[in-house]
């Protein structure tokens, strides 16, 4: 049942830079609360970045998002979805990370993310750098692997890192398909760019069918042409989303730690969420946001808005499943 308790806090009843920043202005429902038992959908941080191989700071993600999500209003201004309308959306808050022990914190993220399996919440996870995607995906994937739609200007399927490191947020993907998480053949990565250290990972998505769409054929393609092949490749099957916010072009996101140029705008960014509608998306995660390399904030609104678009992807599931 759809409750009006889980609106979030309008901007026409309390400014929008007043309150308590959860994601969206959402109520915030912990998951021993009784009140987790009526959450379709669940927004959780997961403040860690200690699989980053570069410049870090994702860790500060989840909060600067909150800070952003306060500018986004309860109706999308193209579609007119009113998610909260449709779903009972909250701020699970934080998995609590290890900083110091980067199997430890995959541990502690998969076992809250069973527990968001186990109430019935479809999640979607603020990063955190891009690592914390595999211990979300143990939890989801448990009972059947997974098909992706995987948007990043890398791949993130590289067997190790500096000798033999194979937990990094340059290897979760990798990971994922050798633990039986991922249906590889139902699996597609959009916007991959940049110079790179050779073609392992590439010849490693080749060799189990993983679909990589390179930015250039993006951009000879289309948003429209592109997200049409990958709502193919997905299918009907249960999919996840992965988004790295470094997918988009460093001048609208300049604010990760891997930044790429030579990437979509902030108007495509949105749009090619928009075009994941349709999907039966069971979980998502919009990740790198680093604010240390855009204290003003701007990629995190971007990441915010790809968040809201994201929820209405999922609610419009959620609600052909409740019409059923
Ligand atoms: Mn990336
Ligand atoms: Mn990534």
């Amino acid at each position: 049942m759809v409750d009006a308790s889980f609106r979030p806090v309008s901007g026409m009843d309390l400014p929008r830079f007043a309150g308590i920043p959860t994601f969206m202005r959402l109520p915030h429902i912990d998951l021993d609360d009784t009140g987790i038992r009526d959450v379709d959908i669940g927004l959780i941080g997961i403040p860690w970045d200690s699989g980053t191989t570069n410049r870090p700071g994702a860790r500060h993600g989840p909060r600067q998002l909150r800070d952003n999500s306060t500018m986004i209003r309860a109706e999308h201004g193209a579609t007119g979805v009113r998610p909260y309308e449709t779903a009972n959306c909250a701020d699970l808050g934080d998995v609590g990370p290890n900083p110091t022990d980067i199997h430890d914190t995959m541990n502690r993220i998969t076992s809250f993310y069973d527990r968001v399996v186990e109430a019935g919440i479809l999640p979607l996870t603020a990063g955190g750098d891009h690592l914390l995607s595999l211990p979300v995906l143990r939890a989801l994937a448990r009972r059947r692997p997974l098909g992706m739609v995987h948007f990043d200007s890398h791949t993130d399927l590289f067997r190790s890192y500096f000798g033999g490191t194979e937990y990094t947020h340059g290897t979760p993907f990798r990971r994922a398909v050798e633990e039986g998480l991922l249906d590889p053949a139902r699996v597609v990565q959009i916007g991959i760019r940049g110079t790179a250290y050779d073609t392992e990972d590439r010849d490693f998505a080749k060799s189990v069918g993983i679909r990589v769409i390179p930015v250039e054929e993006y951009f000879s393609r289309g948003p429209e042409d592109v997200m049409a092949e990958a709502r193919k490749i997905a299918g009907d099957g249960p999919t996840y989303v992965s988004y790295d916010i470094d997918f988009v072009d460093p001048s609208f996101a300049p604010g990760t730690g891997t930044p790429e140029v030579g990437g979509p705008n902030s108007f495509e960014a949105l749009l090619v969420a928009r075009l994941l509608d349709g999907l039966d998306v069971v979980g998502a995660d919009l990740v790198e946001v680093s604010p240390p390399f855009d204290p003003s904030g701007g990629t995190a609104l971007l990441g915010a808005s790809i968040m809201f678009e994201l929820i209405c992807v999922m609610v419009r599931k959620r609600a052909a499943v409740d019409m059923a």
